[in-house]
């Protein structure tokens, strides 16, 4: 193999032993994945907001960030349930670039893959204990998972994930809700197949074991836009595009058929401005059809503490170093907004 076996890693029981989450912490995680999974199961009307930066760069930045979520989320508590963004790894398009925190827990030095597994979850583990905040993250390692295994509430696999197998089964086994994004390519099929896929029980090999999935009823689809042959962006969070995945869920069989809409990525182009009315025209599609106002079960939100994004080594506080996100104060207002609109 041309690759150096540099050092061998601790195991995830290891480093949940060295960090470990209280009984107490363990009690605020369950009552919020309940709390999460009434919503997925159509038992609860809370408006699911999944938000923060596209990437979990700045520790410090981060739990400020979260610390304001915090605030907001106990005055819109009645009609929204906020689950902070906590991205700590990165998928990149070429592969090149900053990979996230559980690579480069300084973003202006070289990998260090053993301060990364702490970093990243010191970090969820300070969203919880200072906020009473479990997160979400991108699964995109699904053999990492269970360093983090008791801190999250919510997963995604990625766009350039979706299709792959292992990724899949790994979800089947999940018991929080795992948002399967649609392609960047834009088949729905594939993100179907995909959420058929992880609702499945499996047996598979998971870090040298072979194990036994249960299934996950709560897997579900993310709308994140697509690119289509010639690179153009097209969107699909339109009224028609949300009706059309409704009829396909109608006609699968699914569990618990439900929908998050990225508001960024492909959806918007980029333009992270556009977020705002991105989602006002959600809320108004899910008001004209009482069936999406069932599926749409919320928003996934590109948003930190300045607008737009940096480039690395420019230490801008609270601006991104990867897809531009929506500045604090319009993040609030928006968020408050979507309160209001809900009624
Ligand atoms: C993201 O959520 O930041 C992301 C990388 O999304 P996608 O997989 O949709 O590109
Ligand atoms: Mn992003």
């Amino acid at each position: 193999m041309n690759m150096r076996f540099y050092r061998k890693l601790p195991m995830p029981i290891d480093i949940k032993a060295e960090f470990p989450v209280s009984e107490d912490l363990a009690a605020i995680k369950a009552a919020r994945d309940e709390e999460i999974a009434r919503v997925f199961r159509g038992e609860s009307d809370k408006f699911l907001l999944i938000i923060g930066p596209c990437s979990a760069d700045n520790r410090e930045a981060v739990l400020d960030y979260i610390g304001r979520l915090r605030r907001v989320q106990d005055r819109v508590a009645d009609k929204v349930l906020i689950i902070p963004r906590i991205y700590t790894n990165k998928p990149r398009t070429t592969g090149d670039g900053y990979k996230g925190m559980l690579h480069q827990p300084n973003p202006d030095e070289r990998p260090d893959m053993l301060k990364g597994i702490v970093a990243i979850r010191e970090l969820h583990l300070s969203a919880l204990r200072d906020y009473a905040f479990t997160c979400a993250d991108e699964m995109l390692y699904p053999e990492n998972h269970r360093y983090l295994s008791d801190l999250l509430s919510y997963v995604a696999v990625g766009a350039r994930s979706t299709e792959n197998q292992q990724h899949r089964l790994t979800a089947s086994g999940l018991n929080i809700p795992v948002g399967m994004k649609n392609p960047t390519g834009g088949d729905i099929s594939v993100m179907m197949n995909a959420i058929t896929a992880a609702q499945h029980k499996h047996t598979f090999i998971y870090r040298g074991w072979e194990v036994e999935s249960q299934g996950n009823p709560y897997a579900h689809a993310i709308m994140r836009g697509y690119q289509d042959a010639t690179g153009k962006t097209i969107p699909n969070y339109h009224y028609e595009d949300l009706i059309r995945l409704h009829e396909r869920y109608e006609a699968s069989g699914l569990l618990n058929p439900a929908v998050i809409v990225d508001t960024n990525h492909a959806n918007s182009g980029k333009q992270y401005l556009e977020q705002m009315r991105i989602a006002r025209d959600i809320l108004y599609s899910r008001r004209q059809h009482t069936e999406l106002h069932k599926m749409v079960k919320g928003l996934m939100i590109e948003s930190y503490i300045e607008d737009g994004a940096q480039k690395i080594g420019n230490h801008v506080y609270g601006q991104s170093i990867t897809d531009p996100c929506l500045g604090w104060e319009k993040t609030e207002a928006l968020i408050e907004e979507i309160a209001d609109k809900l009624g």
